[in-house]
Parts: C-alpha cells; sequence; structure tokens
C-alpha cells in the first residue's frame, strides 16, 4: 500500500511514525481530521503480526474517531496512536516517557486516552512528559478509566436498537452475547444483569472470563471460536473489530449488533449492506461507544461526572434518529451514521 495515496483516499492529514530505540518503543500517531477541533483518540497496544497491519488499524481507528466526535456533538476531531508490542510484558515508566515525548512532537493535534492493552498508569506516565494526555487517574484530577461510560453508553444504545427491533426498550430475559471480558465487557455487563438479560460471555484468555464468571454465577461462558453460531438476540462485540465479516454474518442469529469494539465491520459497504438484508439490525460502534470519548472531553475542561452521563444518554436520541434514517432512506445503518457525521464536519 502507498500511505500518502491511502491518506488522501481517506482524508487523513498526518501521521507520525515514532522509533525509540532506548526503550524499543514502536508507534504510530495518525490524525484523520482536525476539522471541528484537536483530535482525540486512545492509544492501542497490540502484538501486531506485522507493521502493515499497525498501519491499516491506526488509519481505521482515527478515522472512526472523526465520526464518533461528529456524532457526539463534540467539538474535536479524529486521531489514534498504535504502539506495536505485547502489553502484557513490554511497559514502563521511561517506555511510556518516550511515547509522551513523541506526543509533544505534535503540539496538541493530537491528544491521548486510553485503549486496548493501555491503563491508567500508562496513561499517567505518558502525563509526566504530555499535557496531551486524558483519562488521567482520578486522584490524579482526571476523569480516570473511560471504560465504565463507554459501557453505559453503548447499554444505552442497546436499549435504542432494542426499541426500533422490539418495540421496547427493555433487554429484560433477551440473550445477550458479550465478546470480550476487558475494560468495556465487564462493565456492560453488570448493567445487563441488572436489567435482567441472559449473559453469556467469552474470552481469548480464558483467567479474564473466568474471573467474570466467579463474580456473576449466572452468566454462561463460550468457546471464543463458536460464538457465532451461538443461540443469541443480540451480539456485543467488545473486543477487536472487523468481527462481522463474510464468514460471521451467515452464521448469525441475533437480531440486534450493539457493542463497545472499534471498526466492527470488516468492510463498512459490503458487510452493512448483508447485515440490512439480513434484517439485522446494526448500531455502528462510533455511534454508541462514545462515552468514553465524551468523559475525555470533559476532562480537557472542569471534569463534571454528572454532565458526562447526561451526555452520554444522548446517544440514545442520535442512535433513534440513525435508525429512523436508515429505515427512511433504505439505507443501512452505518451510511445513516456516516451522512449525520458528514454533514458537521466535512464543509468546515
Ligand atoms: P480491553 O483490552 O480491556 O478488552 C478487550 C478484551 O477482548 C480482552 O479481554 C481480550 O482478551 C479480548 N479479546 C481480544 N480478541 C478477542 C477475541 N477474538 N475473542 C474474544 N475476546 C477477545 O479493551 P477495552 O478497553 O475493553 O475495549 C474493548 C473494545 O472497545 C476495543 O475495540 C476498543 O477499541 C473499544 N472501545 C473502548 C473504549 C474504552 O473506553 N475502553 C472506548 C471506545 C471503544
Amino acid at each position: 500500500m502507498e500511505l500518502l495515496k491511502e491518506m488522501s483516499i481517506s482524508g487523513h492529514e498526518n501521521v507520525l511514525f515514532c522509533n525509540d530505540g532506548n526503550t524499543g518503543l514502536k508507534a504510530i500517531i495518525a490524525i484523520h481530521s482536525t476539522k471541528l477541533g484537536p483530535s482525540l483518540g486512545g492509544t492501542r497496544m497490540w502484538h501486531y503480526s506485522n507493521e502493515q497491519e499497525a498501519i491499516n488499524d491506526v488509519l481505521r481507528l482515527s478515522r472512526g474517531m472523526t465520526y464518533k466526535s461528529a456524532l457526539a456533538n463534540l467539538p474535536l476531531g479524529g486521531g489514534k496512536a498504535v504502539i506495536i508490542g505485547n502489553s502484557r510484558k513490554h511497559k514502563s515508566k521511561e517506555f511510556f516517557h518516550a511515547f509522551g515525548n513523541f506526543i509533544n512532537r505534535l503540539n496538541g493535534s493530537y491528544i491521548s486516552a486510553e485503549d486496548v492493552g493501555i491503563t491508567t498508569q500508562d496513561i499517567k506516565w505518558m502525563s509526566q512528559k504530555t499535557k496531551y494526555v486524558t483519562g488521567k487517574p482520578i486522584e490524579d484530577g482526571g476523569g480516570g478509566d473511560p471504560s465504565p461510560i463507554t459501557a453505559y453508553g453503548v447499554y444505552i444504545g442497546m436499549k435504542a436498537a432494542a426499541k426500533e427491533q422490539y418495540g421496547n426498550d427493555s433487554l429484560y430475559g433477551k440473550t445477550i452475547l458479550v465478546q470480550g471480558c476487558g475494560h468495556v465487557g465487564s462493565y456492560l455487563i453488570e448493567y445487563l444483569l441488572k436489567e435482567g438479560a441472559k449473559v453469556k460471555v467469552t474470552d481469548i484468555f480464558q483467567d479474564k472470563a473466568e474471573t467474570l464468571i466467579k463474580k456473576h454465577t449466572e452468566i454462561t461462558l463460550v468457546d471464543p471460536n463458536r460464538i457465532y453460531s451461538e443461540a443469541m438476540d443480540i451480539y456485543a462485540p467488545c473486543a477487536l473489530g472487523g468481527t462481522i465479516n463474510s464468514e460471521s454474518i451467515p452464521l448469525l442469529k441475533c437480531n440486534i449488533i450493539a457493542g463497545a469494539a472499534n471498526n466492527q465491520l470488516l468492510n463498512e459497504e459490503v458487510h452493512g449492506e448483508l447485515l440490512r438484508k439480513k434484517g439485522i439490525l446494526y448500531a455502528p460502534d462510533y455511534l454508541i461507544n462514545s462515552g468514553g470519548i465524551i468523559n475525555c472531553y470533559s476532562e480537557l475542561g472542569t471534569y463534571n461526572k454528572k454532565d458526562v452521563m447526561k451526555k452520554t444518554e444522548e446517544i440514545f436520541l442520535t442512535a433513534n434518529q440513525v435508525f429512523k434514517t436508515s429505515i427512511k432512506e433504505n439505507m443501512p445503518t452505518y451510511l445513516a451514521a456516516n451522512n449525520l457525521a458528514e454533514s458537521r464536519f466535512l464543509n468546515k
């Protein structure tokens, strides 16, 4: 792939490749758009099998952030960073200090936060070198881990989808499969159980799923390799992207897909349309997982949890608007969401 050509197709403004010889840090920061404001998006640490995979991920994720912030009506652009490495092994204070120094080079046009593989401790280390970081621990004056708010927004978005698909927003008695027992997945489960849903979980790391099952004995464990054909009403992808594809769609028997994972559709056009034809209501990830960015945005001013929760609840109305447009215009939900987002940032 020619990177500059790819950037001009997707509309990316800037991509920074970072290499620190002392700590072994290898990272990429991508800024998709700063039209509505500075780009804000988390840093992901993942053991990518090759560099191209990391480039593809950071380009897609940063573009998604532009759409997410626009749909949430935030004065922010879209950016994202990926660190190539194993988050269970390759971490140190110096490693994140080096990354903080790279963020500084962008002079505030990129602001970071947590994503997969990054904790509030890592953010704290970054913040010792750069002010362009959010999601700092609460004891350091930050908004803390944004995941609980993301989970709340996903829950609200799922209820909006239930209202559209079932006629009311109750999740009582619905069988919901949560893929990924990480930060967001584990908080989402709490909301679902509280509402009386029947919850199934899966994770590639058995220990993570088992910790949750010990805490909530009523949930069922599903083999991560056999989840798509599992009986369920709602599929909640809360792991990595690309799980909705030509292999999984024919197996899925659910009525709704609503989860936190970024970039769930492997190919927007192909798989968004396939879901529509199959009658599965897809709540686009960037439409319903904006709770975390709303939390991070609040941290840039004077953090107020009550306002954050209230703003996160607006996801219900926006999702409702997107679902109605998709039906009225006979278009997949991702396209209705994209059109709404683009009407807010494209001509700025
Ligand atoms: P996390 O790393 O805490 O959890 C992800 C979990 O998914 C891990 O337990 C991992 O083992 C598991 N997993 C990975 N691949 C899997 C697979 N194929 N099958 C089953 N489980 C698998 O990450 P998180 O913060 O909970 O984020 C989850 C998703 O939500 C990510 O895609 C992230 O980008 C997205 N997201 C997170 C936030 C947030 O506030 N944390 C905000 C918006 C979007």
